[in-house]
């Protein structure tokens, strides 16, 4: 592509970096930013360094947060009996979107995966166990990880190292999406929904 200017060319090739984002979005973005008002412009890109250069993460649970500890953390109106175990902030955000979850997370970074090269040391793991010993609250942990083969691995070496401590542990449920069509689901999703059939109340 030619571009007109090299500052468009070089804007074009840092937004072209952006997940989902092609050459042609990215030159139609530099152009939209450059039409706009400066002013809004300006805001944007100062939006963006603030948010590199100021966030970090909680000390405990490693949610992305402004302050050594973040809200979750810090809120005297979550439960913190319950800890959910999930591998990216991502994650925190859909389960806090469901309005369902009223505990609090410990996020692991990942997940165990060999063919990756993502070994147990690479996760929050270890600050997990420190969390534990050190704070006698928490009753039960949630695994809220993705139903695929690194998930479960993941999930089993979590039981085995959370054992000792004797605290509940509980999975997500894996099922049936709601309005699905049973017909439908793949037999894998399907065998697992009857295998962890709860009673009709
Ligand atoms: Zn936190």
């Amino acid at each position: 592509m030619n571009y007109p200017s090299k500052l468009i060319e070089e804007a074009v090739i840092e937004i072209s970096k952006l997940p989902g984002i092609g050459k042609k979005s990215a030159l139609r973005i530099a152009l939209h930013l450059l039409k706009r008002d400066e002013k809004q412009t300006l805001m944007l890109s100062e939006a963006l360094v603030q948010m590199r250069t100021k966030t970090g993460f909680c000390k405990q649970c490693h949610n992305i947060s402004d302050t050594d500890i973040c809200l979750i953390c810090h809120s005297p109106r979550r439960d913190s009996s319950l800890l959910c175990l999930v591998e990216d902030t991502r994650d925190v955000l859909a389960i806090e979107n469901t309005s369902q979850y009223n505990g609090l997370y410990h996020i692991l970074g990942g997940i165990i995966s060999p063919l990756s090269g993502i070994g147990p040391n690479d996760l929050n793991i270890q600050s997990l166990l420190n969390r534990l010993e050190q704070n006698h609250e928490i009753k039960e942990i949630i695994l809220a990880l993705s139903p695929t083969m690194e998930g479960d691995t993941t999930a089993f070496y979590l039981q085995k190292k959370l054992k000792p401590f004797s605290i509940k542990i509980s999975t997500i449920a894996r099922g049936i999406p709601i309005g699905g069509d049973l017909e439908y689901a793949d037999e894998v999703t399907l065998g697992r929904s009857i295998l962890s059939r709860i009673s009709y109340e």
